[in-house]
C-alpha cells in the first residue's frame, strides 16, 4: 500500500493449502480503516498526475516492463498461486502468469493508440470528446484464476492511468501480493497499485462502500455481485461492473463432426481446473440418439483424468479450492440424485489421506430442467445431462436458465450453427470447440451473468470517461 508493505490493523488471515490441509503463511485481514488507507493513497496517487498525467507511451514502457518481469519469474509466481488456489499447474502456467504477461502487454500496447474524437458540430463550434481516466478503481477479484483475473483488471486500469485497490480472494492472494511487488520494481509509482487482503464481507465491503472509489470492477458470484450495487446505492453511486457465474449449455447435435473429439473436448471443458471455471460447460444438452453413446464416451475420457497434487505436472485436475467449496459440490452430488439424477461417474471426495481436497469428476444423467443441478452453478467438478429431440427444443433448453455467460454448439450444418450462435443468450458462443478465447475478444455475460466485459478493447471502456470540450470559435 502506498509503495511500501503495511501491517493491516484488521489483524490476520491463516492461508491453508488445498493441496494437503496445510497452513502455508498469514496475510493481513484489512479492515475499513486500512481499507480506507488504501484509498487515499489511490486518490493522491491520481491526483498529483504521478502515473494518470503520464504520456500513455511512458505507460506503456512501465507495462511491457511488468510483463517482462511476470515472463520472467512465470514458473515461481504460478506455483506461489497454485499452492494456495490448488489450480493443476499444467494448465496454470499458461493461464495464470502466461495470461497475466499477455494482458499487460496487450493493453501496454493498446493505449496509445486510443484517440479522441472531433464532433460534427456546427462550424463556429469545436467539439472535443475526450478520454479521461475514472479516478480510483477498486478491483475484488475471486479465487480460480487470481493472476489472470487480476491482469484482466489491473492491465486495462494501469494503462488508462487510473489508481486501483485491488482485493484479492481469502483463498488466492499469494500470487497477486508478488504481483504487486513487481509492479513496484518496474516503475509503477507508489500509491498507484494498491493491495488490501481480507475477508470479503469486512475488506471488500470496506472497498465497496468507500465514497472515494470511482469504479468497481468485480468477478465473482452473483451473491456478492448483488451486494456490490447495494453497497454503490448506499454511498456514492459508483459504477459498478460485474463479472458473475454461469450454467453455460454445451450442446452436441447427432451431425457434430467428430463425436469422440467432441466428448474429450466436452470433459476438459467441465473438468479443467476441478470444474471451477466461470465459462465451465455444465450443462450438457445431448440430442436424444447419441445420448447413450455420447455419455459412454465422456465417461470414458472423464475417469481416464488424471486427478491429484496440482504442483505434479501429470495432474490434470488439481485440488477444490476448499473444504466449503468441496462441501458445496458434494451437496449438489445428493441433490441431484435425490431428484432422479443419475450417477454415471464419480460423486465422491478422493484422496483424503493426503489432507487435500479433491473430487472425482462427476456426470449426473436424468438431470430435468428444473432441477437445482440444472439451474444454479456448482463451480466444481460436477457435469448435468439433459437430453433434447429437436434444434429448438435445445435453443430453449439453453435459454432456459438466469445465466448467459458461455455455450457451445457441436453441429456440422452451418445454417444450425449461425441460427444457434443467433439465438443463444450468452457472451460467448463456441461452434466445434468448447473455452477457446484470448485478448483480442470480450468477455462477459448477459442476463445474472454480469454487466460488463473484460478483455479487449472494449474493456477500456470501463476504465475512461468521457469529456466533452465545447469551445467557441
Ligand atoms: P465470491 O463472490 O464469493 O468472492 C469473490 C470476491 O468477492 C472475493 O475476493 C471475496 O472476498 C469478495 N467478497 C465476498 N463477499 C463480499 C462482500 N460482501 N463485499 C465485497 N466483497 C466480497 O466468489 P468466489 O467464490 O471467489 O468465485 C467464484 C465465482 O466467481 C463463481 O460464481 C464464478 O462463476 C465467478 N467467476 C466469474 C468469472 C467471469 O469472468 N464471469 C470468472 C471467474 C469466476
Amino acid at each position: 500500500m502506498d509503495g511500501t508493505w503495511q501491517e493491516a490493523e484488521g489483524g490476520t488471515l491463516d492461508i491453508v493449502s488445498p493441496i494437503d490441509g496445510t497452513r502455508l503463511t498469514t496475510v493481513g485481514a484489512a479492515n475499513a480503516a486500512d481499507v480506507n488507507r488504501a484509498v487515499a493513497a489511490a486518490r493522491r496517487a491520481f491526483e498529483d498526475g504521478r502515473w494518470s498525467r503520464l504520456a500513455p507511451a511512458a505507460r506503456k514502457t512501465v507495462l511491457h516492463r511488468i510483463a517482462d518481469r511476470i515472463e520472467a519469474e512465470a514458473l515461481a509466481l504460478t506455483v506461489l498461486g497454485v499452492r494456495d488456489n490448488g489450480t493443476e499447474i499444467s494448465m496454470a502456467l499458461k493461464a495464470e502468469a502466461g495470461s497475466a504477461a499477455g494482458t499487460f502487454r496487450y493493453y501496454a500496447e493498446a493505449i496509445d493508440k486510443v484517440y479522441g474524437q472531433i464532433a460534427p458540430t456546427a462550424p463556429d463550434v469545436l467539439g472535443l470528446v475526450h478520454h479521461v481516466p475514472v479516478g480510483v478503481v477498486g478491483a475484488i477479484v475471486p479465487w480460480n484464476f487470481p493472476l489472470m483475473i487480476g491482469a484482466w483488471k489491473l492491465a486495462p486500469a494501469l494503462a488508462a492511468g487510473n489508481s486501483v485497490v485491488l482485493k484479492p480472494a481469502e483463498t488466492a492472494s499469494l500470487s497477486l501480493l508478488r504481483l504487486a511487488q513487481i509492479c513496484m520494481d518496474c516503475g509503477l509509482p507508489d500509491g498507484v497499485l494498491n493491495v488490501v487482503t481480507g475477508h470479503g464481507h469486512v475488506t471488500g465491503e470496506a472497498l465497496a462502500l468507500s465514497m472515494d472509489v470511482d469504479v468497481m470492477v468485480f468477478t465473482g458470484s452473483g451473491t456478492t455481485g448483488r451486494r456490490l450495487l447495494e453497497y454503490s446505492a448506499r454511498s456514492n453511486l459508483k459504477r459498478t461492473y460485474l463479472e458473475l457465474g454461469g450454467k453455460s449449455p454445451n450442446i452436441v447435435f447427432a451431425d457434430a463432426p467428430d463425436l469422440e473429439q467432441a466428448a474429450k473436448v466436452s470433459a476438459m471443458g467441465i473438468f479443467r481446473n476441478a470444474g471451477q471455471v466461470c465459462v465451465a460447460g455444465s450443462r450438457l444438452l445431448l440430442e436424444r440418439g447419441i445420448h447413450d453413446e455420447f455419455v459412454a464416451m465422456l465417461a470414458r475420457h472423464a475417469a481416464a483424468l488424471k486427478v491429484g497434487d496440482p504442483l505434479d505436472l501429470s495432474s490434470q485436475i488439481g485440488a477444490v479450492n476448499s473444504e466449503r467449496q468441496l462441501a458445496g459440490n458434494l451437496g449438489f452430488v445428493a441433490d441431484a440424485i435425490a431428484e432422479g439424477g443419475d450417477l454415471v461417474l464419480g460423486g465422491k471426495r478422493i484422496l483424503q489421506d493426503t489432507g487435500g481436497t479433491y473430487m472425482e469428476p462427476t456426470i449426473v444423467t436424468a438431470v430435468q430442467p428444473h432441477h437445482r443441478l440444472a439451474r444454479q452453478e456448482v463451480f466444481g467438478p460436477v457435469l448435468a445431462v439433459i437430453p433434447f429431440d429437436t434444434e429448438d427444443e435445445a435453443l430453449r433448453l439453453a435459454n432456459d436458465s438466469d445465466y448467459g455467460l458461455a455455450s457451445a454448439v457441436w453441429t456440422s450444418n452451418l445454417s444450425r450453427a449461425h441460427r444457434m450462435v443467433a439465438g443463444l443468450r450468452a457472451g460467448v458462443v463456441h461452434v466445434n470447440t468448447y473455452g477457446g478465447s484470448d485478448n483480442t475478444v470480450p468477455l462477459g455475460g448477459v442476463k445474472q451473468s454480469g454487466n460488463g466485459h473484460d478483455k479487449s478493447l472494449h474493456a477500456l471502456d470501463k476504465y475512461h470517461d468521457l469529456k466533452t470540450a465545447w469551445i467557441q470559435l
